[in-house]
């Protein structure tokens, strides 16, 4: 595998991939504390790629607490060596200077509730880092195919729009949500939980998973508010197992433009976003109306 770091070497070495037909070639952008969740994206990525190119680059601009950014957990010599045996050929890690040179004054922005609500409400301007520097990779590397994880759900919305949007040449390609056993989803931050607090996540995928199931326990009735009703239902459930969590978000929203649901006819995201011991978790699950629970 072979390691990048400047925008010239880039280029340079994607041409020469490029020129020599090694293609198509994969993306898979990353902050880096790689974990099995990004190493599903590169070995998905491996499987339908001739080249595969990773990025470790700790975004400055989409945080928004400084604390949050000096926190973040980094080890590229780790992260190398999982790149390279999960099948990476490329691995690309500009520091910042390098991305946001003197001078550096373009933003790429997502308007609209992609942007604004659920993480755009708590973190303002997140979105915008996000789309930013997501525009700025496929700029300089310029792949055929891009991988993005369900597990951000919203930024998986918010490049599909950038990339139509602006026609960039790239295929957005999401993939699922790799968990641990129990069910809470593989996340750089989850090291940074207590003992105590990693119990507490476990609210989480339970809460994702009841969903589901009051969805199927409602089939009977489907009462044309059944967004909200399992919005606080699922709120009453918290409450009751982590009261201590601190909630930003639960919602029932539409899958393509998040904004809350009325009736639920086919399918709806259950998204949420607490903090835990101090940490600051998301995840989500589609639920679907399911046709083999009989409705009357
Ligand atoms: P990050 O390093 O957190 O910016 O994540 C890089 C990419 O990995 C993003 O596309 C994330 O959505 C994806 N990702 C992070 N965690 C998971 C996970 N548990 N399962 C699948 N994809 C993930």
């Amino acid at each position: 595998m072979e390691r990048l770091v400047t925008v010239e070497e880039a280029r340079f070495t994607l041409h020469e991939t490029r020129a020599v037909g090694k293609t198509p070639v994969g993306f898979v952008p990353t902050m880096g504390a790689l974990h099995d969740g990004h190493l599903a994206l590169i070995r998905q990525a491996r499987t339908e790629c001739e080249t595969v190119v990773v990025s470790v680059f700790v975004n400055p601009t989409q945080f928004n607490e400084k604390s949050d950014l000096d926190a973040y957990p980094r080890d590229l010599e780790r992260d190398a060596a999982l790149c390279a045996e999960a099948g990476a050929d490329l691995l690309f890690t500009p520091d910042a200077a390098e991305i946001y040179p003197q001078g550096f004054s373009t933003t790429v922005t997502v308007d609209g509730t992609l942007s604004r609500l659920l993480e755009g409400t708590f973190r303002p301007g997140h979105f915008a880092g996000v789309a930013t520097v997501v525009a700025k990779l496929l700029n300089i590397l310029q792949p055929d195919r891009a991988y993005f994880g369900e597990k951000d759900w919203q930024q998986l919305k918010v490049v599909e729009r950038m990339v139509a949007d602006l026609n960039l040449p790239v295929a957005v390609v999401p993939c699922p949500t790799v968990r641990e056993p129990d069910g809470l989803a593989m996340s750089s931050r989850n090291t940074r939980l207590s003992p105590e607090a990693r119990q507490q996540a476990k609210v989480i995928p339970y809460l994702l998973d009841t969903a589901q199931d009051l969805l199927d326990s409602s089939n009977r009735e489907m009462p044309t508010n059944l967004g909200p009703v399992l919005r606080h239902w699922l709120l009453t459930l918290l409450e009751s197992h982590q009261p201590t969590a601190e909630r930003e978000y639960i919602a029932v929203v539409d899958p393509e433009t998040l904004v809350d649901v009325n009736e639920i006819t086919d399918r709806a995201l259950v998204v949420i976003a607490l903090r835990v011991g101090g940490v600051r978790l998301i995840d989500n699950r589609m639920i679907r109306v399911r046709a083999e629970v009989s409705r009357f």
